[in-house]
């Protein structure tokens, strides 16, 4: 995707006897940045404190050798988000601490849930322990709920075997919908859930006596781990000095989002024991096969449509170039907030290689495209530098209804696709011909099985209901209402 699209989030928790986690942690939420460039925070326990530091900015904004000095203890999670629920500001920053009585947990979430109404009403209705105990509500994210919902159960047990956190837990974690990976801890726990259909990704590894939890196989292979398995959607993994526990507390109903594959995990992620990579290069193998095209060379849109490029190239035997230089010191935008501005950063990001392309006909590869206001920028940066024709190639379908469930793509409205057909949508990209990968094609290049994924932002089949106030706004002209999956789970 050529623009910036607002990511879910990424969460790490470690629990290691007898080892000081915060830089594992740290090195952790590093490896997790591409999914989440807003705020980044730690918080760490050594068995009787917790500790936790969070800040807007990247993970190395956040962290250095003074902020990470007093992370001390065995135990730690951390996220780095990107705002879906809640607005862009420091009280939104997790992880989310929760003081209870003596005790108290810290919580991450990534994803997003549809049933926040119906939360808030019982969050309401439930008694405290202490009645100078008031629920407070001091950030606008659905993480905070689901912090104050435990808090609440966590209250009314007490538990002499020290599982209180895990009780709540077990309480509470039935009546959340939506999608929601979490990571918790107290001072003797690390917990690990994924929702029932499992939207965002949460995976398990093991390091030198200890465990590690992360939203991506990548950030387990660079904090020195290895992968045991993924957490299992309507799983909690409960870790402590016995070892770990499983607890189902949900029937599974597996969906994992399938722009995953597409976009958000790095490369270097396996997702359904499936590599990313080389999952991409099959989208560009089968873009080839479905929508060939006479050209000189193929190029990929800088990075993200690299792999389907050459497995494009490789399919159809048109050699493959690079027309583009991106520079390596402009990250993912920190602070761009209205299309305006994001187109101007076009220029700055990405500049021509002009002597690959003049003269050529190209085939342009990219992984998606969202907003489409980059894209038709870069397809003129293409047009001044000498191509004689572009033929745009997206190896996915058209993006055209909005995600609820962790992904910020704003208002339908913005979404490039959401009311133009093809033809259409070439003619405002001013390409010579267009092309997006179908879907069944896509879930086939994932390798696993096409029933076990939400798709509902290319087909607008949605696997969990999503309740009209939320659409309202998203959806702004009212005309359009989403489709259920035949086996989703209900809303208010
Ligand atoms: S709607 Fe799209 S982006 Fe959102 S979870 Fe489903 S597949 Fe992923």
């Amino acid at each position: 995707m050529a623009e910036d699209i607002r990511e879910a989030c990424g969460v790490i928790g470690v629990y290691q006897p007898g080892h000081q986690v915060a830089n594992l942690a740290y090195l952790g939420l590093y490896a997790l940045q591409h999914r989440g460039q807003e705020s980044a925070g730690i918080a760490c326990s050594d068995g009787e404190t917790f500790t936790v530091v969070k800040d807007m900015g990247l993970v190395t904004q956040v962290f250095n050798e003074q902020t990470l000095a007093p992370l001390e203890g065995h135990l730690a999670i951390g996220h780095v988000r990107y705002s879906t629920t809640g607005s862009s500001h420091w009280r939104n920053a997790q992880p989310i601490y929760r003081a209870v009585g003596e005790a108290g947990f810290a919580i991450a979430h990534n994803g997003n849930l549809t049933n926040t109404g119906e939360l808030s009403v019982e969050l309401g209705q439930l008694p405290g322990l202490l009645d100078t105990d008031p629920v407070h509500l001091d950030s606008t994210s659905d993480s905070e709920l689901i912090g104050e919902m435990i808090a609440k159960h966590y209250k009314r047990e007490l538990r002499s075997d020290g599982r209180d956190l895990e009780t709540a837990l077990i309480q509470v974690l039935p009546k959340l919908e939506g999608a929601f990976s979490l990571v918790l801890a107290d001072e003797a726990h690390v917990f690990g859930v994924r929702d029932p259909h499992g939207i965002r990704p949460l995976v398990l590894g093991r390091v030198d006596g200890g465990w590690v939890l992360a939203s991506e196989t990548s950030a387990l292979d660079i904090v020195g781990a290895h992968f045991i398995r993924e957490v299992e959607p309507g799983e909690l993994v409960a870790i402590d000095a016995s070892g770990l526990r499983s607890i189902r507390y949900a029937e599974p109903n597996p969906k994992l989002c399938v722009f995953e594959f597409v976009y958000i995990a790095r490369p270097d992620t396996n997702l359904y024991g499936k590599s990313v990579h080389g999952a991409r290069q099959r989208m560009g193998q089968e873009l080839a096969r479905q929508a060939p095209v006479d050209a000189d060379m193929v190029m990929p849109v800088p990075e993200s449509g690299g792999p389907a490029a050459q497995g494009f190239a490789h399919e159809s035997g048109i050699p493959y170039g690079d027309g583009f230089v991106k520079n390596r010191y402009v990250g993912r935008t920190f602070i761009n907030p209205d299309q305006k501005q994001r187109g101007a950063g076009v220029r700055i990001k990405l500049n021509t290689i002009d002597a690959n392309i003049r003269g050529k006909r190209l085939v342009v590869v990219d992984d998606s495209i969202v907003r489409g206001t980059t894209t038709r920028q870069i397809i003129s940066l293409l047009r001044e530098a000498g191509a004689t024709e572009v033929h745009f190639r997206v190896s996915s379908p058209p993006y055209r209804w909005p995600c609820f469930y962790g992904l910020d793509t704003g208002k339908r409205s913005d979404l490039l696709a959401a009311d133009m057909e093809v033809g259409e949508i070439a003619d405002y990209l001013g390409v010579d011909s267009l092309a997006y990968l179908e879907l069944d094609r896509l879930l086939a290049a994932t390798g696993a099985s096409p029933e076990s994924f939400c798709s509902a932002c290319f087909s607008g089949v949605y696997p969990v209901a999503v309740p009209e106030f939320d659409t309202k706004f998203v959806l702004e002209d009212g005309g359009d209402t989403l489709l259920l999956d035949d086996n989703s789970s209900t809303s208010a």
